[in-house]
């Protein structure tokens, strides 16, 4: 089994093929693996695949569970608050924020060495019945039964089996940062800030460091522009300009040599994620925007999934069967997430008061059902 990609997916995904007594090799073509990212909110879902990877308690070590969230208003005025603390014990998994290089850690440390091949570039495949050849841009070329495309939204494999299907951009930007030493300024929870156009996130990750992303609408010829690092932190400074604290804290700690800024986009649902004894898994299949929090427990999903399916060897259609219990769920979240995305990002100033209102209005354990709804996704 040859898998392209040592992202979430890719890594997960390997783990699962191990436990079902198979020996993966990983492809990658970054030439060092290195701690990458920010923060990420991993919901119950995401957990109860990783306990069953044998990953959940380290990952809960590394993290720390999420007891609260709230929903604020760019002033601080908080619309919604809902108390997450006793929704581990119903769920049997706790929502968790971690540090994308600890959990990245965790998952290659429980793979065997000299799984993961760095420094190669997935150029092209070619298949026939029995097996599948593999071309390098380092020029070399390997042979497996099945290839596993876990390459992410701009998937090299998908293009060669897709071409036409490429990133929809969302019409907005995301940054992303850890600050450090603040932690005492956020109180503990987590929260996401609905302006116009803008959003501000905050998620304690431990006792140092606290992520936060930030959104804001940007056409497209904008978005892609090069960008100096300190210009764009004096411009983050400026854009949230008297946005409730400590967002203009959190931002002045982040070294601006860190803050990573990434246009957002999704992939509409695809009619198929296979073809032949090739198949797609992770954002490569199903990137969806960040607005629900879930592109990364639905890779984790996908590849335990998969890797099940590939350890059933009597199966026929094995590839098909997968992507059958697969696509339907992820298509929901990806155009629901969408949706999500349009209504958090409008400019009018009506038309967010009213969101706003209405957010306020609605009550708690409606908003609470509709978490637990998302958070405990199959
Ligand atoms: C702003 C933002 C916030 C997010 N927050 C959350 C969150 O809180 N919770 C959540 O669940 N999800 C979140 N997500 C989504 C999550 O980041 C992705 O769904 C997840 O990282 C997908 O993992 P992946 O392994 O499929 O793809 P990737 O992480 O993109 O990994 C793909 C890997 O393939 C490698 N690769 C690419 N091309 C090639 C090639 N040609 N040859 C060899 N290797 C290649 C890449 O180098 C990379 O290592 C967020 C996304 C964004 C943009």
């Amino acid at each position: 089994m040859i898998i392209i990609g040592a992202g979430i997916a890719g890594l997960c995904t390997a783990i699962g093929l191990h436990q079902v007594g198979l020996k993966p090799q990983v492809y990658e073509q970054a030439e060092q693996i290195q701690p990458v990212g920010a923060g990420l909110t991993l919901w119950p879902n995401a957990l109860k695949v990783l306990a069953a990877l044998g990953l959940a308690e380290a990952v809960e070590q590394a993290g720390s569970v999420i007891t609260q969230t709230q929903i604020r208003s760019e002033r601080g005025r908080v619309l919604t608050h809902t108390n997450l603390q006793d929704l581990s014990t119903r769920l049997g998994h706790p929502a968790i924020a971690i540090h994308r290089a600890d959990l990245h850690r965790l998952l290659l440390a429980a793979l065997p060495e000299r799984t993961i091949h760095l420094g190669y570039t997935f150029d092209r495949f070619e298949q026939t019945e029995t097996g599948v050849q593999v071309h390098f841009a380092n020029g070399t070329v390997m042979a497996g039964e099945m290839l596993l495309g876990a390459d992410g939204i701009r998937s090299k494999v998908r293009q060669q089996m897709w071409p036409e299907a490429r990133p929809r951009y969302a019409g907005y930007v995301a940054w992303r940062g850890v600050a450090e030493g603040v932690h005492h300024l956020t109180q503990g929870g987590t929260s996401e800030s609905w302006g116009r156009g803008q959003r501000f996130g905050i998620v304690p990750l431990n006792e140092r460091q606290v992520y936060w992303f930030a959104t804001a609408n940007a056409s497209e010829g904008e978005q892609s522009s090069p960008r100096d690092a300190a210009q764009e932190k004096e411009e983050l400074l400026a854009r949230f300009q008297g946005w409730h604290e400590p967002i203009q804290s959190l931002i002045e700690a982040t070294p601006a040599e860190t803050i990573l800024r990434s246009p957002i986009a999704d992939l509409r649902p695809l009619p198929q994620w296979h073809q032949g004894r090739v198949t797609l898994v992770g954002d490569a299949a199903h990137a969806t925007t960040p607005n629900m929090g879930q592109g990364a427990c639905q890779a984790i999903k996908s590849s335990l999934t998969l890797a099940q399916m590939l350890g059933q060897p009597d199966v026929p259609d094995r590839l098909a069967r997968y992507e059958q219990t697969r696509r339907q769920r992820t298509a929901w979240i990806t155009n629901t997430s969408w949706r999500i995305g349009r209504a958090a990002q409008w400019e009018n100033r009506i038309l967010c008061a009213v969101r706003n209102q209405l957010v306020a209005m609605t009550p708690t354990s409606i908003m609470r059902r509709q978490l637990v709804a998302a958070a405990t996704l199959p």
